[in-house]
């Protein structure tokens, strides 16, 4: 049994090997800081977004802008707060200029949100807009069909539900999604009451004959897998006391 205290030391450890990642060059090369996600490491709600904006690199902390505030403000809605819950992204680096993550930066990137999953061990999964539910979801299907509705899901190696939502920067600019998105919110209280969903978890790939795993649907491969360090530089040692120190978790 690993315990919660184990789990969170590892996060830690995952958090000093995303500090010093270079699988994008472009990112990394623009990047202020790594935005690894912050809030409780042992959290039953998980809300992944898109990727870090200008405050959010400056600052090391997702969602800190002012979607970060209106996400605030609905968490507040339902008895929540921001400490209570664990905020990621799709992308743990700032794009330039904002402009929509690469489907390669995804793919690099897409390792640490899946071992994020396993080690917080969430109970719902909050998808926040197009690029986490389509991630999570392996499918192409965009969020104005699918929010406000659970989905029970494996997710790296865990069986969660998952809950599409607007993302709140698309209700900055068009204020009548805020309705949806306060209607959307109100249910969670409800879904987090529910247990888990009872999914059987997927023997890991590794275990499985290699020609098996060409083409499967879900186009999420290998996620149980560690992400790889080989091309990152040595992070900096300190890390975990790092993650003390921004309050991460
Ligand atoms: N938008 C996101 O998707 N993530 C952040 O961290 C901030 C804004």
């Amino acid at each position: 049994m690993v315990t919660a205290e184990a789990r969170r030391e590892e996060l830690k450890a995952l958090y000093t090997q995303a500090r010093g990642c270079t699988r994008c060059p472009q990112l990394a090369a623009t990047r202020t800081q790594v935005v690894f996600g912050a809030g409780n490491a042992n959290a039953d709600l998980m809300f992944v977004g898109e990727a870090p904006g200008a405050r959010e690199d400056e600052r090391g902390l997702p969602f800190v802008g002012a979607a970060g505030k209106l996400l605030e403000e609905l968490l507040a809605g339902v008895g929540l707060r921001r400490e209570d819950v664990f905020i990621a992204n799709v992308l743990k680096c700032r794009p330039p200029g904002n402009r929509d993550p690469a489907p390669i930066e995804i793919s690099n990137c897409q390792d640490y949100l899946f071992r994020q999953v396993d080690l917080i061990r969430p109970k719902v999964i909050c998808t926040l807009g197009n690029f986490s539910t389509k991630l999570l979801r392996g499918d192409p299907t965009g969020i104005t069909r699918l929010h406000g509705r659970r989905e029970a899901r494996i997710v790296g190696t865990r069986p969660v539900w998952l809950y599409p939502i607007h993302h709140p920067a698309a209700a900055l600019y068009t204020r009548s999604l805020q309705d949806t998105l306060r209607e959307d919110f109100a249910r969670l209280p409800a879904l987090l009451d529910e247990p888990a969903p009872d999914l059987a978890v997927p023997v890991p790939a590794a275990a499985e004959p290699p020609d098996l795993m060409e083409g499967r649907p879900g186009a999420v491969p290998e996620h149980d897998a560690e992400p790889e360090a080989e091309a990152a530089p040595e992070p900096e040692a300190d890390g975990p006391r790092a993650a003390e120190q921004l309050g991460l978790f």
